[in-house]
């Protein structure tokens, strides 16, 4: 018979409880205090009985345990409670709305995940021969296809598996091309306002990072940009719509002065939500740039499987796109593995296989499901939600720039001056309101920044109840009640936590016998 107890014990695991909420078993209503499993954990239970093996001779050449490797020991339904109350408290766009800016939170469609699990997509191995999985390198085909007509352009590597992975992809197949003209270019620029793998990737690929700064209008400065061009310039990543959620008027610009300077032009592409459908970044002059499948199309960020960045390269980079890519003869499909098979010069691989396939199928089902006229649509809604945002609430938040947005607006903290009330205490409110905040502190261009994003899968309903109780918050905190804010969030499973303490010195229980 299982043991159907809960198997609970009071854990402090961090956090601040006040007295009057504190209760018996340490749970709070149906928000569970939950232990590691490791705690719940006990020897001699299990969820399967197994007979005893018999150990005949030594199977793994003298590799075989020689202590036992510490699994908890769990009934069945221990390990169903656990992961079932494990679950409830992630919170994730299934469950509210989560409005965090440059993330494109936006809904799954269930349409996506039934054709990635239909039998013959669900189930590949990819050292399966080309020859039993046809149908699958025309799902990844048909993908590129349409990824490079949206965007316009002539050539993509689908294998990076992140949009960071992606920037790694467009600098290293930069790094590449500036090599093969026998230059050496050291600098690359990027604006103040750049998400920080920009710098990151740059620095990665051993080149300086030089920043540039914002005009008042939250776009880069034209002419410190120019100014700053030289024949040292590898390039520049500029993202665009910006992560002020402003389209960058002087792209154009920017791109026809970055190649007269003999650099390349990388374009962040994670905005693409924004313009997708509507705006071809080819015809902006862009050398590179990554697409996000789990922001702009849909797939699911963590979670449900690994992310994905396939990244566009201009005529002037494609040579230099990795390994493998799939091509399309009179055979059938087929991947290049190898760079010695192709004429171009790929700069290498990225990774492991051909990218991530379950996300190819969930982004190709969103596409197909939605044709053109349907991504046209979901961009237009995007700019539309985040405007009507903006508007709803620019009288009592304090809006960083003027004017129209694309697919996020921008705040900042100047409505809490003198309140006592920081952007992190407003956050933790909105917790206790039953919304994920917005995103904060970024981009660093403004102080204090709360970045929305609602995209366009959140309905009128949704958006009002949001703008009444950010009004509400707003004018509490103008009241004076700063202790409202700073004591929050209070109907969590933990209150504030040190959030410093808890990165710097972390505490990891693996094995609380041992502690
Ligand atoms: C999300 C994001 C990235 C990084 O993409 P990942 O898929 O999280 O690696 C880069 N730049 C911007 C502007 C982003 O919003």
């Amino acid at each position: 018979m299982a043991d159907m107890s809960q198997g609970r014990k009071n854990v402090a695991s961090g956090g601040t409880q006040a007295p009057a909420e504190q209760t018996t078993s340490g749970s709070r209503g149906l928000n569970f205090d939950e232990p590691l499993i490791f705690e719940l954990g006990e020897d001699g239970r299990s969820g399967i009985d197994l007979a005893e093996v018999e150990i005949s001779g030594n199977r793994l050449g003298g590799l075989e345990r020689k202590a036992p490797v510490g699994l908890p020991g769990l009934s069945e339904p221990h390990v169903v409670r656990h992961y079932t109350r494990l679950s409830q408290k992630n919170y994730g766009i299934d469950s509210g709305f989560y409005p965090l800016g440059s993330c494109t939170m936006k809904h799954n469609p269930r349409i996506n995940e039934k054709i990635a699990r239909m039998q013959g997509l669900g189930d590949l191995h990819p050292m399966q021969p080309g020859s039993t999985v046809q149908g699958a390198l025309e799902v990844i085909d048909t993908l590129a296809h349409w990824l490079k007509t949206l965007t316009n352009m002539p050539a993509i590597a689908m294998s990076p598996a992140a949009g960071a992975h992606g920037e790694l992809c467009g600098m290293m197949a930069i790094s590449a091309a500036i090599k093969a003209r026998g230059e050496d270019r050291t600098r690359v620029l990027v604006p103040e306002s750049a998400h920080g793998t920009n710098p990151a990737t740059a620095a990665a690929c051993g080149f300086t990072v030089d920043s540039i700064p914002a005009n008042d209008q939250g776009r880069v400065d034209l002419e410190a940009f120019k100014a700053k061009l030289g024949p040292d310039v590898a390039g520049i990543m500029l993202t665009n719509p910006n992560t002020c959620g402003l389209f960058e008027n002087d792209i154009i610009e920017i791109a026809d002065a970055m190649h007269e300077a003999g650099g390349y032009f990388y374009c962040d592409g994670a905005n693409l939500n924004a313009i997708c459908g509507r705006v071809r970044p080819g015809d902006l002059g862009i050398d590179c740039m990554h697409i996000n499948l789990h922001k702009t199309f849909s797939t699911p960020h963590g979670g449900g499987g690994p992310g994905a960045g396939p990244t566009v390269l201009s005529e002037a980079l494609a040579a230099y796109a990795p390994v493998p890519f799939v091509v399309h003869d009179a055979d059938g499909f087929r991947l290049i593995e190898n760079p010695d098979d192709t004429d171009a010069s790929p700069f290498g691989r990225l990774k492991g296989y051909h990218g991530q396939m379950g996300m190819f199928t969930r982004a190709l089902a969103f596409m197909m499901s939605h044709g053109s006229d349907g991504l046209a649509q979901a961009s237009g809604d995007a700019v539309l939600n985040a405007n009507y945002l903006r508007v709803q609430l620019q009288d009592v938040l304090s809006i960083s720039f003027d004017g129209l947005c694309m697919h996020e607006a921008l705040f900042d903290d100047r409505f809490l001056k003198d309140t006592g009330v920081s952007t992190l205490d407003f956050a933790k409110a909105m917790i206790d309101e039953g919304f994920h905040p917005m995103t904060m502190y970024f981009p660093l261009v403004v102080h204090g920044a709360l970045l929305m994003e609602p995209t366009e899968s959140e309905s009128k309903e949704t958006l009002d109840l949001y703008v009444q109780t950010l009004r509400a918050l707003a004018a509490r905190a103008k009241s004076g009640d700063a202790q409202f804010f700073t004591e929050a969030p209070r109907f969590t499973p933990r209150r504030r936590l040190d959030e410093t303490a808890a990165a710097r010195k972390p505490v990891l229980r693996l094995n609380p016998a041992a502690e």
